[in-house]
C-alpha cells in the first residue's frame, strides 16, 4: 500500500473534512501517499487532483463542507465515464480509493469497483443517514442539531402567537432526519415519505390537540412528502388556525460538525485505512450497535436501510 486517493461525492455533509484529515494523517503513519480528487467523481474522470499531506489538512477539522469540493456527476453514471475514472486510478497508480459520500456515491463506488483493481472503501457521509450497513452517517448528527436549534426558535413564536408551524426538513426519499428532529424537537406531528400521507388524520390530531388545550403545534415534514403547501392551506381552511410554513433548506447541510460527526469521521477513516493495510477493499465502513464494522459495497447497494417506526410511535406518545 503506497498510494491512495480520496474523493468526496454527492451532497456535502458536515464532517467530510474531518474524514479527509483523519484519512490523510492515518495514511502518513504508514508512509502512504495521498491524493485528493477535486469535485467528486468529475475529478476522478478528468484526473484532477492535488497531493495531500498532514500539513495540508491542518485547520479543517471544524469546517463544514469539503475542501476537495463535491458534485453530482451524470457522466459517472455512464459506462464511458466509469471507464475513464478507472483509467485515472490506473494512471495515478493508486492502490486504494476512499469514497466519502452518501447512498448514490456508494452506488457509484460499487460500479467503479467492477472495472478496477484499485481497492475501494466507502465512508458513509450524508445528512440523510440513508446508508445501509451503518446506524449513522457522518454529518447526520450535525444536521439534526442544526434543524433542532432552528425549531427551538420557531417554537418561541409558535407559542407566543398561538400558531401552527409546518417545518420542512430535508429528505427527498427518506425520513430519518425528520423523525430524529421531530422527536427531539417535541413536534406534535411528524410526516415522512415512508408512511402514507393521511391529511384527515393530521387535521383530526390538530383538532383533538386544540380540544385538549394545546394552542400551538409544530409539524415536522420531510420534503419528500411533497405536501407542505397543500397541508398548510387545508389546516387554515378546515381547522381554522393560522399556519406558518418554514422551509429550513440548505442551512441543514452546512455548519461546523458536531463532536459526534467528527468522532464518526475519525473512526470510519481509521477502519478504512486498517482494511486497506490488510489488503482488503470492496467495503463500506460503518457503526453497528456501537461497534465499528464493515460490509461489502454490493451488500450496501442491495439493501435498503429501514426507518425505525417505533421512534415515530414514541414521538406520537410524547406529543400527548
Ligand atoms: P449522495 O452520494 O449524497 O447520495 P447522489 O445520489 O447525488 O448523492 O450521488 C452522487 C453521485 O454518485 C452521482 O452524481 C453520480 O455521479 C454517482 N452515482 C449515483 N448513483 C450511481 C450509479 N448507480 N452508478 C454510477 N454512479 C452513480
Amino acid at each position: 500500500m503506497k498510494k491512495i486517493g480520496i474523493v468526496t461525492s454527492g451532497g456535502d455533509a458536515p464532517g467530510m473534512n474531518a474524514a479527509i484529515r483523519a484519512a490523510v494523517r492515518l495514511a502518513a503513519w504508514s508512509d502512504i501517499k495521498v491524493i485528493g480528487f477535486e469535485r467528486g467523481w468529475e475529478g476522478v474522470i478528468r484526473n484532477n487532483f492535488r497531493e495531500l499531506d498532514s500539513r495540508s489538512v491542518s485547520g479543517i477539522l471544524h469546517l463544514g463542507g469539503t475542501i476537495l469540493r463535491t458534485s453530482r456527476c451524470l457522466e459517472f453514471k455512464t459506462r464511458e465515464g466509469l471507464e475513464r475514472a478507472a483509467r485515472s486510478l490506473a494512471e495515478d497508480d493508486l492502490d486504494g480509493l476512499l469514497v466519502i459520500g452518501g447512498d448514490g456515491s456508494i452506488r457509484g463506488a460499487h460500479e467503479l469497483s467492477k472495472l478496477t483493481d484499485t481497492r475501494i472503501i466507502a465512508l458513509p457521509a450524508s445528512i440523510d443517514n440513508d446508508v445501509y450497513g451503518t446506524d449513522e452517517t457522518i454529518g447526520f448528527d450535525t444536521a439534526v442539531n442544526t434543524a433542532l436549534s432552528e425549531i427551538n426558535k420557531i417554537r418561541d413564536t409558535a407559542v407566543s402567537h398561538e400558531r401552527t408551524f409546518i417545518v420542512e426538513v430535508m429528505g427527498r426519499r427518506r425520513g430519518f432526519l425528520a423523525v430524529e428532529v421531530g422527536l427531539t424537537a417535541g413536534a406534535e406531528i411528524i410526516l415522512v415519505p415512508e408512511v402514507e400521507y393521511d391529511e384527515d388524520k393530521v387535521l383530526k390530531t390538530l383538532k383533538d390537540n386544540a380540544a385538549k388545550g394545546k394552542r400551538s403545534s409544530i409539524i415536522v415534514i420531510a420534503e419528500g412528502v411533497g405536501k407542505t403547501r397543500s397541508l398548510a392551506e387545508a389546516i387554515e381552511r378546515k381547522v381554522g388556525v393560522e399556519v406558518r410554513v418554514s422551509i429550513l433548506g440548505y442551512v441543514q447541510r452546512g455548519g461546523s460538525p458536531t463532536a459526534r460527526s467528527r468522532f464518526l469521521a475519525s473512526v470510519f477513516a481509521d477502519k478504512a485505512i486498517a482494511l486497506l493495510l490488510e489488503g482488503k477493499g470492496d467495503a463500506v465502513v460503518g457503526i453497528q450497535r456501537g461497534e465499528v464494522a464493515s460490509i461489502s459495497l454490493e451488500e450496501a447497494c442491495r439493501n435498503q436501510k429501514q426507518l425505525n417506526l417505533e421512534v415515530l410511535r414514541l414521538a406520537e406518545k410524547l406529543a400527548i
